[in-house]
């Protein structure tokens, strides 16, 4: 992947002592075959590199910071720049109803980013959301829509067999507007590829519904589809922003760099699973970081200030700005990953975790696994916890024997603890999570 690719290139600039213009070119030639290779337009990737190495060659190295830390903070920055304003929010200051109308090819996720859009409005913001399908083309697709209204508990427009999709417009606008609806979602129909057909029902419901928002949803995985795609759509359909779907998947940079470059409009909101409410603002920080491999450290850190008492997080954050973890933060981190539903969201946002996760695959990684694990911790003395190096064969026996579990359990917690560790060390490397957090912005 990108994020893997970036990740060694930097990797290795990390370990340099000072850089010189040849080290950045070589840097940037990788960078370029990676953003490629992640489905980045030929273009954009060009224009990016060129960019960032301009900037690179003509800095001094800083003292204060290591050259590699340097290349990648002006690596960053550009990825974030490319990828557009911070979190760009619905505009849905209008006369109600606000119509807001998602249009995109088939299967890119429009129908169900419309039941997401519309619930999130109803819990978070309290409104009043009707939603309508005008997608006469495929099959059952309105009766789609009314099953994810009746599991959101937003209102669908009656269906009305054999009407087109300018005339379910009008009628959803009337009846917004009779019922008092505060937005109205228009999901329209797609098809498997660009058209003129499909260009002319998109304007002709646009100039019907004059909507507040037209969303372009594209699926991140298709890559330099979607850029083509994105490309047709905004010649032709007035978009104000752009959705994109399944960032839950593998191929979340190549897209996401080029869409913002190709469209001019903000990335709105990323889809991040099948879930009604798997849906995020789009943040170009935490996908710049990722893009990077750095991990998603703002979210990791945000989540974690959550769910965990304020004391605990500033004890750990100071732990992990020493690069010291023990079995006392292993005990407190298990006790988070309980909260957080499970190892896997975790894993994903630590650079090194992905390891720790790797190690405990053997057994699945559940409810009574942690509480096993914790078992084994507390079976440990004081000191054993620590410094668990203390932990010889004999000692390893009497835990295994206190806390009902065995040996091959055991090991298996403290080799997940040394992973950890390591990658704790890691981001001390790096600057700590204040650092990461700095060059985040
Ligand atoms: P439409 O044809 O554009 O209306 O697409 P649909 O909304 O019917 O979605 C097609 C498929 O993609 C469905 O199975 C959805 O559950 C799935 N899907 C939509 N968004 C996401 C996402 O963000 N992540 C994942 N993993 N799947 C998604
Ligand atoms: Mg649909």
């Amino acid at each position: 992947s990108l994020s893997d690719r970036l990740g060694g290139v930097f990797d290795r600039l990390r370990g340099r002592g000072a850089l010189t213009e040849a080290d950045v070119r070589t840097a940037m030639r990788e960078v370029r075959v990676a953003l490629l290779e992640a489905d980045v337009a030929l273009p954009v990737a060009r224009a990016f590199v060129e960019r960032a190495t301009e900037k690179a060659i003509g800095q001094d190295v800083l003292r204060s910071v290591t050259p590699g830390q340097q290349v990648v903070k002006i690596v960053h920055d550009e990825l974030v720049e490319m990828l557009g304003p911070d979190t760009a929010e619905l505009d849905l200051n209008k006369t109600p109803p606000a119509v807001v109308m998602l249009v995109g090819l088939q299967g890119s996720g429009k129908t169900t980013t419309t039941a997401k859009l519309a619930k999130m409005l109803r819990g978070k913001e309290n409104k009043k959301v009707l939603m309508a399908s005008l997608d006469v083309n495929r099959p059952a697709a309105q009766e789609q829509l009314a099953t994810l209204g009746t599991q959101t508990e937003v209102a669908t427009l009656p269906i009305v067999e054999g009407q087109q999709p300018v005339d379910i417009a009008k009628r959803a606008l009337q009846s917004a507007k009779l019922q008092g609806h505060d937005v109205l979602m228009l999901d329209t129909a797609g098809r498997l590829h660009v058209d003129q057909a499909l260009m002319d029902e998109m304007k002709a419901v646009a100039d019907v519904a004059n909507p507040a928002e037209i969303l372009l949803v594209v699926d991140s995985l298709t890559g330099q589809d979607a850029v083509n795609v994105a490309e047709r759509f905004s010649e032709q359909v007035p978009l104000t922003g752009v959705i994109l779907t399944r960032m839950d998947g593998d191929a979340r940079g190549g897209a996401a760099l080029s869409m913002r470059e190709v469209t001019g409009k903000p990335i709105k909101f990323a889809g991040m699973g099948e879930k009604l409410d798997a849906i995020e603002p789009f943040h170009p920080k935490r996908v710049a970081g990722r893009i990077l491999g750095m991990g998603d450290v703002v979210s990791l850190v945000e989540k974690a200030a959550a769910s965990i008492e304020q004391e605990d997080a500033e004890r750990m954050a100071e732990r992990l700005a020493k690069g010291k973890f023990d079995m006392n933060d292993l005990r407190a981190q298990l006790a988070q990953m309980r909260k957080m539903g499970g190892l896997g969201a975790l894993a994903g946002m630590i650079p090194g975790l992905k390891k720790a996760q790797a190690a405990m695959a053997s057994g699945a990684v559940d409810e009574k696994l942690l509480l096993r694990m914790d078992a084994m911790i507390s079976s440990m003395t004081p000191e054993e916890r620590a410094k668990p190096a203390l932990m010889n064969a004999k000692r390893k026996r009497r835990v295994a024997n206190g806390s009902g579990t065995t040996v091959q359990e055991l090991n298996r917690l403290m080799k997940m603890h040394q992973e950890m560790a390591t990658a704790m060390k890691k981001m001390k490397k790096m600057g700590g999570i204040k650092g990461m957090m700095a060059m985040l912005g």
